[in-house]
């Protein structure tokens, strides 16, 4: 069989720990044999950005920029005991942190559905894809305890020097005070990230804040939407059959828990923090979740929702067995070779895209699976693979497929 060729080369972002020993395998397993696999190469590896002073993670940012798609492998964010371990010069940012201030990119997370590992919620029959916000609001707050009677208040000073003041509260006793902030510019990259991608996907698309009760802050979010989406993709939906639709949060929650899914729900930098945990746990697993960085450009960068699996890597060092999910890291690749094909015209680099995600899916249906998914499935006596092992089973059923 020849070997499907690819004209653009995927920026390959590698990483760390467990996650990196999959990473090889699914190369060589399930992409090498398949396809001539052209990609310019990022070792984000935790030495390697220490080698580096971290320019690997720019370069690789400003190649994802240039080339418009990235597979990325999950990565070690430094903490005091990472710089110890790796004896490293600095404790160096997270890379996803780097990557999304270059692209600008709101990330979007969806579970992968399959038969045999039901949402806790009965009636999500379809994934239910998260974008959260992933800039200021709570996040980038300035608080302060009030010790005791006074007067608070918000104080703008324009850059003449003008002031305008709004009263907070008048202060009889201790108490609690917070001031955060968004941008314009940052709400209009969410929006159009988030209208961008529902084309992208066909889905409709969710929005939702508290604008009755915030009737400023709150209100530019919906504000912001509603122009953009009037003034640049209206018609657009109506030409895909897709609805862009906006309701307080509250209602929207309620909506979600009796919905079957099938939708995008975009939420503000907290409500996205707290709800796409609520959706992750409810779909099954973590290591069930892809997640695609999507800047408002139109650049992505696809990688699995976990970690880097530290506890099964330590036991991998030791020779020990291990079951680590592969699922999400195989549907980062596949969801950046069918971009690639989508980009460069390649039907065949997409068909190969889908087969393998049917492979994954259906190795997992007919009862093969790692321990995480065997520990919750209703599938009666799973048989539980170990990482390598999982990974031949689903290159099995690619083959056949690909016959
Ligand atoms: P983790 O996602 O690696 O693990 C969290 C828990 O989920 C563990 O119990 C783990 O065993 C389980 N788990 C996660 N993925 C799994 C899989 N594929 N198969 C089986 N079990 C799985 O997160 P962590 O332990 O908090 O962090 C480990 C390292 O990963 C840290 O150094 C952290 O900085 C890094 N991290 C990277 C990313 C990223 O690059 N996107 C995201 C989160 C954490």
């Amino acid at each position: 069989m020849d070997k499907i060729k690819m004209t653009t080369p995927l920026v390959e972002m590698d990483g760390d720990e467990m996650t990196r020993v999959l990473w090889k395998i699914i190369k060589d397993e399930l992409l090498l044999p398949f396809v001539d696999l052209k990609t310019e190469y990022y070792d984000l590896g935790l030495e390697h950005r220490n080698e580096t002073d971290d320019q690997v993670t720019f370069d690789s940012a400003y190649a994802n920029k240039k080339y418009g798609v990235a597979v990325k492998c999950a990565t070690i964010t430094p903490n005091a005991a990472r710089v110890k371990e790796y004896n490293l010069k600095e404790m160096w940012k997270s890379p996803n942190g780097t990557i999304r201030a270059i692209m600008d990119g709101t990330v979007f997370r969806t579970p992968i559905v399959v038969k045999g590992i039901e949402p806790c919620v009965k009636n999500w029959k379809k994934p239910i894809t998260l974008a959260r916000h992933a800039y200021g609001d709570v996040y980038k707050a300035s608080e302060m305890k009030v010790a005791c009677a006074g007067k608070a208040e918000l104080v703008f000073t324009a850059e003449d020097g003008t002031e305008t003041r709004e009263l907070i509260h008048e202060f009889k006793g201790p108490g609690i005070l917070q001031g955060m902030h968004n941008l314009e510019s940052s709400i209009e990259s969410f929006a159009r990230s988030c209208f961008n991608y529902a084309l992208d996907t066909k889905q409709d698309l969710w929005f939702a804040t508290k604008d009755t009760i915030s009737k400023k802050y709150d209100h530019t979010f919906k504000d912001i939407f509603q122009e953009i989406y009037e003034a640049e993709y209206d018609g657009k939906f109506k030409d895909a059959g897709i609805t862009y639709f906006y309701t307080l949060i509250d209602d929207a929650v309620a909506r979600v828990m009796k919905s079957e899914g099938g939708y995008i729900w975009a939420c503000k930098n907290y409500d996205g923090d707290v709800m796409s945990d609520m959706v992750s746990s409810a779909f099954g697993s973590l290591a069930m979740m892809t997640s695609v960085l999507v800047s408002p450009e139109g650049n992505f960068e696809y990688e699995a929702a976990h970690g880097t699996v530290q506890r099964h890597y330590y036991k991998h060092l030791k020779g020990e067995e291990t079951s680590t999910n592969s699922v999400a890291t195989i549907f980062a690749w596949s969801g950046a070779l069918r971009k690639r094909g989508e980009l460069d015209g390649i039907q065949e680099l997409m068909d190969f895209a889908d087969k393998l995600e049917a492979a994954t899916i259906e190795t997992i249906e007919d009862g093969k699976m790692t321990k995480d998914l065997a520990l919750i499935t209703s599938i009666q006596n799973p048989v539980v693979l170990n990482s390598q092992d999982f990974i031949k089973a689903v290159r099995e059923k690619l083959e056949e497929k690909l016959k």
